[in-house]
């Protein structure tokens, strides 16, 4: 299915979706913080752009869905990526699987497709901080007495948020009224090492009505998709004699392999650590998004342009 993509889209497109994809395949996660909600959008540009699903993957997706008996045909495979959007009231339990018989949660059902958290903000802390293990294993264990159980957790999360309590903080239109303070115990909502486990953290502003009405559609989604194909067969030729398929898979010593910096990327990178306090994790996921970003340039060498635009994605972590 190829769409025509409407100007406030292109944005998302562009920052967003296209690195998102092109980033990997297994537990890529990221945030954004959107104005609108715009859950459906989500819904139908994932569609647009996600890559095909394998046939084990449709496999995999079948079994969970057996075992919640959320299977609406029995012996069909289910060939669509779940996209799933627990509500921000969810419990721990509801969310990475629970019960005396353990049965998935929301994670596993959302296993090779999305998991949207619509109001993150919103979410209780300790809930999210269930997601941590999960969201670096790709997959979670559940114990009980009589038994314990472990079911696959490779999802994308998405995740989107106010700015701030009154939701206009960086608006270009409407002021903010909050003060630092509260703007600071709003954030302090979602811990270090969860935000530290997110890839790409964007900044979306509302457009203006001018932009709206006068910006010319933008292009197809199909080229869009193939360019995402391309880089992401750039990523995997790479990789062809290891056990990775995806940037976001590489772990330290594979940055050092195939992401070696130049010295002003060096030097642009350790600035950017010490701006924004950055943990060797977050560093780390500055390396995999700038190695996407030069994927998706065409690039082998990463370049210091690379790296900025990388640090551009650590949104929140500039805001704080
Ligand atoms: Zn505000």
């Amino acid at each position: 299915m190829s769409i025509p993509l409407s100007p406030d889209v292109e944005p998302l497109i562009k920052y967003f979706i296209v690195p998102l994809q092109t980033l990997q395949s297994r537990a890529k996660r990221l945030f954004v913080e959107i104005v609108n909600n715009v859950k459906s959008l989500w819904r139908l540009n994932f569609k647009c752009f996600a890559v095909d699903k394998r046939f084990e993957e449709a496999l995999e997706v079948t079994q969970i869905h057996s075992v919640a008996g959320l299977l609406k045909h029995k012996g069909s495979l289910v060939t669509t990526r779940p996209f799933r959007s627990p509500h921000h009231s969810a419990s721990g339990p509801s969310l990475v699987g629970g019960g005396s018989f353990p049965r998935p949660g929301e994670i596993s059902l959302a296993h090779r497709g999305i998991l949207f958290l619509d109001e993150l903000t919103e979410f209780k802390r300790d809930v999210l901080e269930f997601l941590r293990q999960p969201l670096e294993d790709g997959y979670v264990s559940i114990s009980r007495t009589r038994q314990s159980v472990s079911f696959p957790a490779q999802f994308t999360l998405i995740a989107s948020t106010n700015p701030c309590p009154c939701g206009y903080y960086g608006d270009t239109i409407q002021p903010c009224t909050c003060t630092p303070r509260s703007r600071e115990q709003y954030w302090a909502r979602l811990s270090g090492p969860l935000m530290d486990r997110i890839d790409l953290q964007v900044g979306v502003n509302r457009l203006k009505p001018e932009e709206i009405t006068q910006q010319p559609m933008g292009e197809a989604s199909d080229p869009v998709r193939e360019r995402v194909q391309v880089a992401r067969d750039r990523a995997r030729s790479r990789f062809q004699d290891t056990t990775l398929c995806c940037n976001a898979e590489m772990q330290s010593r594979h940055l050092r392999q195939w992401c070696p910096l130049d010295d002003a990327s060096r030097t642009l990178l350790e600035a950017a650590i010490r701006k924004l306090g950055l943990s060797v994790r977050a560093s780390d996921r500055i390396l995999k998004v700038a190695r996407t970003i030069a994927d998706l340039a065409g690039d082998e060498p990463l370049k210091p342009q690379h790296i900025a635009e990388a640090v551009q994605y650590r949104t929140i972590d500039r805001m704080q």
